[in-house]
């Protein structure tokens, strides 16, 4: 995800997409790594972006796994953003880096201290009141892979994610807020969705900053 402001892509044959064999995939990892660096993130259009990324099954050796996490966090710096996930530098992999700072009790998204971490086959769900109502929250949101616009998104405001590290380890938690926002965002990545699917394109906004 952009900092909103504040202010080998997966084979398809015949629309079917394969997964990788874990030796492919260690090959596409090895080959992004040897590229440009930061790496490059692709734009909408890109039909990585529209895939559902390949869970992951522990292919990677721990040293490459390191790697790849390193190179996504730097792409993320580099940006700037505030989450990546794998397919938006061309690898359908189901595996997202978030990080974001911020403790502004009066900032209306709640954005709080989100420390860096990797988020591997992750799901959401919302959290709903004792009501059984869900509590959307509507604010202006961006992806590194939309560049340069904005547009208004309704999302909820708490989710309970659920997924592994990158080393496997399962993790299970509630989430709200903006760091809420992140992980709806890089977890709907994973899935071919892109922000501005759910966005009043109404409001979608040229932000000029690209
Ligand atoms: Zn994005």
């Amino acid at each position: 995800m952009s900092m909103a402001q504040q202010s080998s892509p997966t084979s398809a044959v015949d629309g079917i997409r394969r997964p990788m064999s874990s030796k492919d995939l260690r090959k596409a990892v090895g080959k992004l790594l040897r590229g440009a660096q930061p790496l490059p993130i692709v734009q909408a259009g890109h039909p990585v972006l529209r895939e559902v990324a390949q869970p992951y099954d522990g292919e990677l050796s721990p040293e490459l796994m390191a790697d790849l996490v390193e190179a996504m966090k730097a792409a993320m710096h580099a940006a700037p953003g505030v989450g990546l996930a794998a397919p938006q530098v061309g690898l359908g992999l189901a595996l997202a880096v978030v990080e974001d700072s911020g403790d502004d009790e009066d900032d209306p998204r709640e954005r709080t201290d989100l420390p860096f971490r990797v988020i591997v086959n992750p799901a959401y769900e919302p959290v709903v009141g004792d009501d059984g109502a869900e509590d959307l929250v509507v604010f202006e949101e961006g992806c590194l892979s939309v560049v340069g616009y904005e547009a208004e998104r309704a999302r909820h405001r708490s989710v309970r994610v659920t997924g592994q590290d990158e080393t496997g380890r399962a993790f299970d938690e509630v989430h709200s807020g903006w760091a809420a926002r992140i992980m709806q965002h890089e977890i709907d990545h994973l899935s071919g969705v892109l922000y501005v699917d759910g966005a009043d394109p109404r409001t979608l906004s040229w932000t000029g900053r690209v």
